[in-house]
């Protein structure tokens, strides 16, 4: 029992999401995206083991922690960097995401200096409006690039569901293929056709996703078991792979409204509250710094999670047998945003197991 906040994250659990998705996506690519995990290195070698062919990750400083325990799977760079890093990003990165022709002839002069080659995935907007190059833009954007000695057009992609909440569909999919196949002339040679992130799974169950979509960029259906399109669980993959544990340092029976005159909360927020009576509350060391308590559901159903200041989280516990007692802990599933906050807070202990 821990006296501090900590997340368990079960290292086979990762591998067999892996390995599951890696099968449903019958000989299509699967990169394994960390960066909701800074970049966490044993969760790379998860994935790795479990038949991903790459990793991906969004900032160069987890790149970093991943290279320097002697992983040297390609890793690709999901958000580009700016012109200045591009001499950092050509040394760890094999392949990055890319839209502006400024960036890539920055990364083409890094990577003459180091007599090596850069690749990059030319992404394209297909209606969810974050990175990537209008439709019609791809084949002067193609042109330009192919003018650069150093850098190898590798493939095409797409980002959906991040921004627009665009859902991905035969209809945007399939754009992007037949973008792929005009594209594959224009450079000579064949193309990886990246056909987006875990959303594209629902694609996949559907029935939509096509057969020339080659490639995907699986996070958080790996580390958290669910479709991002439902946030319901897609594949029977495990929903339980990452845990938060954290240890209560109070638990009294209290009114479940407050009392005295109404204002603010810590956070400018104006609370309401149903008066449900007298109920056991614990409270863990652990608050919004750390998590956003809407993100965290507790693992026995019978606690409720009710709300956060910055080191205090608030949990109802009344209908759970025993009352729990100061020191105890009580366990939590967080969603996306709750784990990205968890694996960016220090004050949050990780804990892989097995151990390794
Ligand atoms: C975050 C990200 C991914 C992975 O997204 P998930 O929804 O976690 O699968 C893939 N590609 C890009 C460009 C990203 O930024």
């Amino acid at each position: 029992m821990s006296a501090r906040a900590t997340v368990t994250v079960d290292l086979g659990k990762i591998t067999e999401n892996t390995r599951a998705i890696v099968d449903a996506l019958g000989g299509r690519d699967v990169i394994g995206v960390t960066k909701v995990t800074c970049g966490s290195p044993e969760i790379a070698l998860a994935m790795l083991a479990g038949g991903a062919s790459g990793l991906a990750d969004s900032r160069l400083e987890n790149v970093a922690r991943m290279r320097a325990v002697g992983i040297t799977a390609p890793i690709w760079l999901l958000r580009s960097p700016v012109p200045a890093l591009a001499d950092d990003t050509v040394r760890v990165i094999d392949v990055s995401l890319q839209s502006e022709i400024v960036t890539v002839r920055a990364l083409d002069a890094a990577a003459a200096a180091h007599g090596a080659k850069h690749g990059i995935v030319a992404m394209v907007d297909l209606g969810d409006l974050r990175e990537g190059v209008m439709p019609e833009e791809l084949p002067r954007f193609l042109e330009a690039v192919m003018a650069l000695e150093h850098i190898d057009i590798v493939g095409i992609g797409t980002s959906l569901t991040c921004y627009g909440a665009i859902v991905p569909t035969g209809d945007n999919l399939g754009e992007l293929v037949a973008l792929a196949s005009v594209a594959e002339k224009q450079v000579g040679h064949p193309l990886v056709v990246s056909g987006g992130m875990s959303s594209s799974l629902d694609a996949l169950v559907a029935g939509e996703l096509p057969e020339g979509v080659t490639n995907l960029r699986i996070g958080e259906s790996i580390l958290l078991g669910v479709s991002t399109v439902t946030r319901q669980p897609i594949l029977g993959l495990h929903t339980d792979v990452i845990t938060l544990t954290a240890p209560i340092i109070e638990c009294m029976r209290k009114p479940s409204k407050p009392r005295g005159v109404s204002a603010q909360d810590a956070f400018g927020g104006r609370p309401t509250f149903e008066d449900r009576g007298v109920r056991r509350r614990a409270i863990c060391a652990i608050g919004r710094q750390d998590v956003p308590p809407e993100g965290l559901v507790a693992l026995d159903s019978r606690a409720q999670v009710l709300g956060a200041s910055s080191d205090h989280l608030i949990v109802d516990v009344e209908d759970l047998p025993t009352p729990p007692r100061v020191g105890d802990t009580l366990t939590f599933v967080p969603n996306y945003s709750a784990t990205l906050r968890l694996f960016t807070s220090d004050y949050v202990d990780k804990v892989f197991t097995p151990a390794g």
